[in-house]
């Protein structure tokens, strides 16, 4: 299916979703996960429209880079070694994967301008799962002031892989229960308006569950 046509059906979900949930559609944010597809499939979903792009590898990223220039909003979604941090600052606008100082420490230094990063939580404590433990959320971004090339724009979390509706929405809710924590502290740097929650298989709930950002890669581009 042509990825116009796909994003046309992901659109439509996510206007059902807000009217639900009472939001509205233009909160919400459509990255197109290209980590498993070609660039010239990349390229169509450019053409479709889309404007934000996620990839997880720096290879990857380099690669997409590459054909789709500077048009749209490149995001790292993957975890991300503090060495290829250098491989990729200067493409992205978003890092959804600040999950540990030395990384922090890495991206300020070699960020030439403010870097919107969002803080990876495991809220699940599945440990397969990366990201930090709910509790340490707070402890964690407030140890954030002196890398002033960072913004904490919101918090990502992966959740676990099941179909189970309950287990899903528990959480999402629980992600933004922590950034409405967060949005207390009132810090400069760290606004939190973003939640970056919700793939092909669970954007659905994440929006009603309050996503702002979704990250959507087989539903939309495909596998
Ligand atoms: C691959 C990936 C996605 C997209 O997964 P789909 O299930 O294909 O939509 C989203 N977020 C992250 C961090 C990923 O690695």
């Amino acid at each position: 299916m042509k990825v116009e046509t796909k994003f046309a059906l992901i659109n439509e979900n996510i206007k059902l979703a807000c009217k639900r949930a009472d939001r509205q559609p233009d909160d919400v944010t459509v990255i197109a996960v290209t980590k498993y597809v070609s660039n010239e499939r990349a390229l169509e979903a450019l053409n479709a429209g889309i404007e934000h792009f996620g990839e997880n590898r720096d290879e990857g990223l380099t690669s997409k880079w590459e054909v789709l220039g500077d048009r749209p909003v490149l995001h790292f979604i993957g975890t991300l070694q503090t060495r290829k941090v250098k491989n990729i600052i200067d493409k992205v606008s978003y890092i959804h994967s600040l999950d540990r100082l030395s990384l922090a420490k890495e991206i300020h230094k070699r960020a030439k301008n403010r870097i919107k990063c969002f803080v990876q939580v495991n809220v699940s404590g599945e440990e397969s799962k990366h990201g930090i433990n709910p509790e340490k959320v707070i402890p964690f971004i407030q140890e954030l002031e002196l890398f002033t090339n960072i913004q904490i724009v919101g918090l990502m979390t992966m959740a676990p892989n099941t179909d189970d509706e309950g287990v899903l929405r528990n959480c999402f809710s629980r992600l933004r229960k922590i950034q409405s924590e967060v949005k207390k502290l009132n810090l400069e740097y760290a606004p939190c308006n973003e939640l970056s929650m919700g793939m092909s298989n669970d954007y659905i709930i994440a929006i009603e569950e309050g996503a702002t950002f979704v990250r959507i890669g087989t539903a939309l581009v495909g596998e």
